[in-house]
């Protein structure tokens, strides 16, 4: 058997690939820096000569007890006689010393977190000799107590600030306090002083073999792959404790070698505006740490074709030829030797959430990648990030830092807001309205006659609820930004003041939010607002996004199901809200919650009026009142719609939450009776009375839904009345409109038997007096676990199913929406006792299986049963991709959210398409 191979050369990367058989494998064995120094090397780019030690030996070496595998340092030192070879130089010899770095490179790269050597091959005698070919005494000695100083603090452990320390006496006795002041003296002196810290912390000297520094230095970098900050790290980064770290033992260049010599970084193109220009900087006479560290002002890397314009004109073509070789925009770092050039990194570049679109937008129209890689590049969170205003820069850090962070909460709106803060949601309107204030209102939680107030407000902010409570669904459906069970935050509203943390803050005075992290601050903090329609890139990759999805075939489904990818709807209430729906990209609208409209000022009463009534006939009267009303808000969806479907749920809620509160109204005829008032006072005992009768234990599994409509069918008779006649309406108009009657909260099929049709009968009467015929569905929620059971029946009678999954995960995990996060669910989450905030992200194990198994009996019965989502999990982009695999046709969600759900939705076609 032939010897393991632990250490591959410079000019050895089609041994490695023939090895692992993939460019991911030889990321995986020599590590991103290592597999990228020796793609460049194939690809004729100049590389210092150098040798990677494998990932693998390095899990050899922490298995083992710390020894290295067998043959491994024996092939390092082969491997190191042909960098000599290559680099015209020999590893300690006096008249023409090899000096090398030790580098760590793990697969992913893991910035800061692991250990480097430089200048390793000094010592006192080499040290001589490099002051001969270089004639430059200072350098050799700053490189030599550089050396002195990493070896001690990263090889054997001694505190920085020793050397530090002395680094600042022998600068202060010189009277300076720059580095670059020292002469080569002072930098003698504290070689001395250095050694002396090694000698006096460890018992012996700093070793002079400059083999026994390489082997140190290769050991440490192996045994750093355990440092508490790498482990945390790669924790928070989600990467595998097993990759093990490869080491690169590379030949140093020398950047501090005079006024032709220097050192960079840079960027192929803009990483934060994404703009196809070189970007970078540079520093003449420096070595790589100067530049991190900002001893001097690094000049602009487009100067450098001033200083050397040959240099500069190679470097640049190195760089195109990089991202044209990786396709990808590169992050370089170089450094050039007396004119001479060495790149001695290249790695895919970071960048911000716009640069990302602009890049994958242009490489594409570039012909550089395709469109679908383009989409893929881009990630739901980056899109989201450019749809919501955001606070500038690190202003957020800042603010952290400087204490002003007052509470935190669920993020379940994102975007900044700023504004002042008030208590109620009459006031927050009124201070919005006519005070043209910016407001932001706070409290406990929202209920429906909150809205105003939230719509008023540039934020929200509530100590209780969490992701899918009133507040939560509200702001996102409104793009208002909004932080839910914020526990901490106590609310005096006799005081109007709010208290948290110790921090108290009065009504009128500022405060900002963060939705996308769920962090409120004290005062006024800048940010910047973008929109959708300014963002062309994004707007041509969402394009790309849809046509992915639209194509059939890239779809693997069973007979008559799906085969294009997911179309996005969205839940709009508004004519408003659709046509921003539309202008985002939906195809349909997926839920209206027509009893949002029962709350507005005009129509509650008579909604209170209908609810109170005593006899069927005062009822219908009020109804009447309502119906025009109803008729002209779904006119206006239909047209704000034109040509795609708009799903219309009929009443959902108790009525009791179109009334006023018990509390509230005893209150009020308490203190009518002892002033002694008269007038009003029996009216509000009858309301005080009717609300009684109306109380439920658990209204949420009460009398709401389908259950409601059947004890009392004139409200929902209505509301298909209106539909209808709207729908009509708008077709004599020559609008394409395409109504779907939902029905919420079914539990069994006798339900749906015992009321749609007559809501069927009476969609046919309004055709027959307008005298047109139009298609039209009747579809149920699935949000009941016994409706999912028994979907197989359910499907006989609705024509298509929509997923209710906030209540769907309520009833089958037992939880509150309302109340769980703020109770048990967050520590669930933090314990790891779920994966997942259930009423965020899908519970695919329990809830997606009644739905995949909902879709899969509901079509065995109609087989092209429409199947769509319209919980709050229909714009987050994990449940998505399940919505995907389980073959829907739609999700539905937020306006604000569709663009990224778009995004989503294509990401799944392309990750399950079947390969070609
Ligand atoms: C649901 O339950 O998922 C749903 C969309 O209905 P609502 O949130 O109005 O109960
Ligand atoms: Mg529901």
């Amino acid at each position: 058997m032939s010897e393991k191979k632990w250490v591959y050369l410079f000019n050895e990367i089609e041994e490695a690939e023939k090895y692992m058989g993939s460019w991911d494998g030889v990321r995986g064995l020599l590590g991103g820096k290592g597999a990228n120094l020796a793609e460049m090397i194939r690809i004729d780019v100049p590389v210092p000569p150098f040798l990677t030690i494998t990932t693998e030996a390095c899990n050899a070496f922490l298995a083992n007890d710390n020894q290295f595998p067998e043959g491994m340092w024996e092939q390092s030192m082969e491997a190191l006689k042909s960098v000599e070879k290559a680099s015209g130089k020999k590893f300690g010899d006096p008249e023409n010393p090899l000096l090398v770095s030790c580098r760590s490179g793990a697969k992913m790269s893991m910035p800061g977190m692991m250990d480097t050597v430089l200048n390793i091959g000094l010592n006192d005698t080499t040290a001589k000799g490099l002051v001969k070919i270089t004639e430059n005494e200072r350098f050799v000695y700053d490189a030599y107590r550089r050396l002195i100083a990493m070896f001690g603090a990263v090889v054997l452990d001694i505190k920085d600030k020793k050397f530090e320390d002395a680094l600042d006496e022998v600068k202060k006795a010189r009277g300076t306090e720059a580095d670059t002041d020292l002469t080569a003296d002072d930098l003698k002196e504290l070689v001395k002083k250095f050694k002396k810290i090694i000698k006096s912390e460890k018992g012996f000297d700093f070793p002079q073999d400059p083999v026994e520094q390489m082997r140190l230095a290769t050991e440490a970098v192996f045994s750093s792959w355990n440092v508490k900050r790498a482990i945390d790290y790669r924790k928070a980064a989600n990467i595998p404790d097993d990759l093990g770290t490869a080491v690169n033992i590379v030949t140093m260049v020398f950047g501090n070698s005079g006024w032709e010599s220097g050192t960079g970084v840079a960027f192929t193109r803009n990483p934060s505006t994404g703009e196809k220009k070189l970007f970078g900087e540079y520093l003449m006479n420096a070595q790589g740490e100067d530049v991190v560290a900002g001893i001097r002002n690094a000049e602009k890397i487009e100067t450098l074709g001033k200083k050397l314009p040959d240099t500069y004109k190679q470097f640049v073509d190195i760089t195109q030829k990089l991202e044209k070789h990786y396709k990808e925009m590169q992050d370089v770092e170089f450094t050039i030797e007396n004119k001479q050039l060495w790149m001695l990194q290249t790695r895919n570049g970071k960048r911000t959430a716009s640069a990302a679109v602009k890049i994958a937008v242009d490489m594409a129209n570039e012909g550089m990648i395709t469109k679908e890689e383009a989409v893929s590049r881009v990630s739901p969170d980056q899109v989201d990030n450019l749809l919501h205003p955001q606070f500038l820069g690190n202003t957020l850090e800042e603010a952290k830092k400087s204490g002003k962070q007052f509470a935190t909460g669920v993020n379940a709106s994102p975007g900044a807001a700023v504004g002042q803060i008030y208590f109620d949601a009459d006031t927050a309107e009124r201070m919005a309205k006519e005070e043209n204030k910016d407001v932001i209102m706070v409290r406990p939680f929202t209920k429906p006659d909150d809205v105003h107030g939230m719509l008023a407000s540039k934020g929200i902010l509530t100590s209780e609820g969490g992701a899918t409570s009133h507040a939560a669904v509200v702001a996102r459906q409104f793009g208002v930004p909004c932080i839910v069970g914020a526990s901490t935050i106590r609310i005096d509203m006799n005081k109007r003041q709010l208290e948290a943390n110790g921090v108290i803050v009065k009504e009128g005075e500022w405060i900002s939010l963060d939705g996308g992290t769920g962090e409120a601050f004290l005062g006024k903090m800048d940010m910047t607002a973008p929109l959708l329609e300014e963002q062309t890139d994004l707007m041509t990759l969402l394009s790309w996004a849809d046509d992915i999805c639209s194509q059939p075939g890239i779809r693997d489904a069973p007979e008559g199901w799906p085969t294009t990818g997911l179309q996005v709807w969205a839940n709009a209430d508004y004519p408003k809200d659709a046509r921003r729906a539309r202008s985002y990209g939906a195809k349909g609208i997926g839920l209206c919650r027509t009893e949002h409209m029962f709350f507005e000022t005009e129509r509650l009463p008579v909604v209170q009026r209908m609810i109170l009534a005593k006899t069927s006939e005062e009822r219908i009267k009020a109804l009447n009142e309502l119906l025009p009303y109803q008729r002209s808000d779904f006119e206006g969806l239909f047209e704000a719609m034109d040509g795609y479907p708009v799903i219309i749920r009929l009443i959902d809620p108790p009525l009791h939450e179109f009334l006023p509160s018990e509390e509230s109204l005893l209150e009020e005829v308490i203190t009518m009776r002892v002033k002694g008032e008269k007038d009003g006072l029996a009216e509000k005992e009858s309301l005080l009375e009717s609300v009684r009768s109306m109380h439920e234990s658990n209204p949420m599994m009460g009398m709401r839904g389908i259950r409601l409509s059947i004890v009392m069918p004139e409200i929902v008779e209505m509301q298909v009345r209106a539909i209808f006649e709207a729908a009509a309406n708008m077709k004599l108009k020559g609008v394409d409109a395409k109504p779907e009657v939902m029905i919420p909260l079914t539990g069994h099929v006798n339900e749906l038997n015992h009321i749609q049709p007559r809501l069927i009968e009476i969609a046919k009467q309004v055709m027959k007096e307008k005298k047109i015929d139009f298609e039209y569905k009747f579809g149920t929620m699935i949000e009941i676990p016994r409706a999912a059971l028994t979907a197989g029946e359910i499907a006989e009678v609705a024509e298509f199913f929509s997923f209710g999954t906030n209540d769907l995960t309520q009833m089958t995990f037992g939880y509150s929406r309302d109340d769980a996060e703020r109770n048990f669910l967050v520590t669930y989450v933090e314990e790891g006792i779920l994966p997942e905030n259930p009423f965020q992200t899908v519970d695919t194990d329990g809830v997606g299986r009644l739905m995949a198994m909902s879709i899969k009996e509901g079509r065995e019965t109609r087989a092209d049963l429409e199947v769509g989502i319209c919980g709050e999990h229909g714009g987050d982009p994990a449940s998505i991709e399940f919505c995907h695999t389980i073959g829907q046709n739609y999700v539905s969600c937020s306006p604000f959210r569709v663009p990224v759900a778009r995004l989503a939705a294509a990401h799944a076609a392309l990750k399950y398409a079947p390969k070609k």
